[in-house]
């Protein structure tokens, strides 16, 4: 695959990139390891000064650091700010409490001393996808530099400039980070190398497979982030204004591209005509570039597919004739459980709705998926919100709101969806090696 900046509203390539050579590569490696060797001795103090210059730095260059991804993945002005400051905030998050998070642990036993220690792995590789360019790299690299590693990325080919941006805020604050341009044919040969401790991947179901199978030939702690495709539970004494204005948004956030979007609607048969109604009203109004040409016609695709297959087009169903990669948003109704649009994680603004009979129906519709990421509900009525908390076969779940990340939760997913935990306490300790020491 070319490494390249394509703009998704015009189609038009606006620069393509050199990939890195063996050499360039070597060199970035071996500088990891290097750095690694004395940034794991820096006191909490340091780590935290340097990654608070970080967050200094984002806010100070939001604006041109968002035209970097509006103009590499199309993602709107407020939204790529939005980003930013979640970035901000987790490099802040992170500076405040690493400390406390990764503090030896005392614990009584028969020694006259022991205690459990968290010290870091050393160089991680990071595999991340353009859909939140910013934030899923430093969702990984603000915990993993804070406890002690050095970072690696290798970033989506269609967002260099994001990467190396990145790299130069990292790099300018003194953090040991490097950015390596290549494609993903070459992630083999940097997983094997023996300089990289472990490695996290957050992207699709395949490509979490074949880095698994690396990682796993190697021994090699991992993080899998996979796809998702959230059950979106609404039940009777919900407040249906609120609910159907965040299915909207759950499903259509940067344009359908996202793997905790809302992607199977299911809703309680009482309400479901008045939903229904509703949710295709508010849903045809939008309009927003799809990340690539791959994407659209992926999207295109699953669409086909699912109306063959009994899925009857309540609004979309089509590209929009117009230059760029848009897609009509899209809402499915009708015998959609055995489509595509159903099955299979639709990375675009696809919405299949059906109807429920009780909340038992809806949750057994909700877990029939190989996927396990998020899943949100909404109901006022306090039994079935603990029975929905209990019973969802998912890594997150979110009651009267929509699933979305904050660095004080963990995030992440069962199933298909990967396994190991992103942000909050857990986070930071995935990255760690967790020591036991026993002194007699
Ligand atoms: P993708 O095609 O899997 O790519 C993700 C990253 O993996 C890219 O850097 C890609 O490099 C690399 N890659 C692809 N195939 C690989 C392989 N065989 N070996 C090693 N690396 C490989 O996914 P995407 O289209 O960028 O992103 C969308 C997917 O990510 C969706 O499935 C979405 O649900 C998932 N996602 C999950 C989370 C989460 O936290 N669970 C968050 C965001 C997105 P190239 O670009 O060079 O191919």
């Amino acid at each position: 695959m070319t490494i390249a900046s394509t703009n998704p509203a015009t189609g038009e390539t606006i620069q393509t990139f050199h990939p890195h050579s063996d050499a360039q590569i070597e060199e970035k490696l071996e500088k990891a390891a290097r750095a690694q060797a004395a940034w794991r001795r820096t006191s909490f103090a340091e780590r935290a000064q340097k990654l608070q210059q970080v967050s200094a730095s984002i806010d100070k260059s939001k604006d041109a650091l968002g035209r970097l991804m509006t103009l590499e993945m199309g993602k709107l002005r407020k939204a790529a700010i939005g980003e930013l400051e979640k970035c901000a905030w987790a490099c802040r998050y992170y500076a405040e409490n690493a400390e406390r998070f990764l503090a030896d642990e005392p614990v009584q036993t028969d020694a006259k001393r022991s205690l459990k220690k968290h010290q870091p792995l050393g160089v991680v590789l990071a595999v991340m996808p353009w859909n939140f360019p910013f934030w899923q790299v430093f969702r990984f690299a603000a915990p993993a530099l804070m406890a002690g590693n050095a970072g690696v990325l290798k970033h989506a080919s269609n967002v260099p400039q994001c990467a190396l941006a990145i790299e130069e805020l990292l790099q300018n604050a003194g953090l040991p980070f490097h950015t390596l341009l290549i494609g993903a044919e070459r992630v083999q040969k940097v997983v094997e190398d023996q300089r990289i401790a472990a490695a996290t991947l957050t992207g699709s179901e395949g490509a979490g497979r074949s880095l698994g199978t690396i990682a796993g030939k190697q021994l090699k702690k991992m993080v899998l982030e996979l796809g998702g495709s959230d059950p979106f539970i609404v039940l009777p004494s919900a407040d249906l204004d609120k609910a159907v204005a965040t299915a909207v948004t759950a499903r259509v956030q940067n344009a359908g591209q996202s793997c905790i979007a809302a992607k199977r609607f299911i809703v309680h048969e009482r309400i479901a005509r008045e939903f229904e109604k509703r949710f295709v009203q508010a849903t045809s109004a939008l309009r927003g570039p799809l990340a690539s040409k791959q994407v659209l016609d992926d999207v295109d695709k699953q669409v086909r597919r699912s109306i063959e297959q009994g899925a009857k087009v309540a609004c979309g169903g089509k590209r929009l004739d117009r230059p760029g990669f848009f897609y009509a948003p899209t809402v499915l109704t009708g015998e959609v459980e055995k489509t595509a649009a159903w099955r299979e994680e639709v990375f675009g603004p696809v919405a299949p709705v059906t109807s429920a009979r009780d909340l038992d129906h809806a949750i057994a519709l909700a877990n029939d998926t190989p996927f396990g990421l998020g899943a949100a509900a909404f109901t006022t009525d306090p039994k079935e919100q603990d029975r929905l908390a209990d019973e969802l076969q998912a890594g997150m779940v979110f009651i009267n709101g929509m699933v979305k990340s904050d660095p004080r939760l963990p995030f992440g997913g069962i199933k298909a969806s990967g396994h190991g935990r992103e942000l909050s306490v857990e986070g930071i300790r995935e990255f760690t090696n967790t020591k036991a020491v026993w002194i007699g």
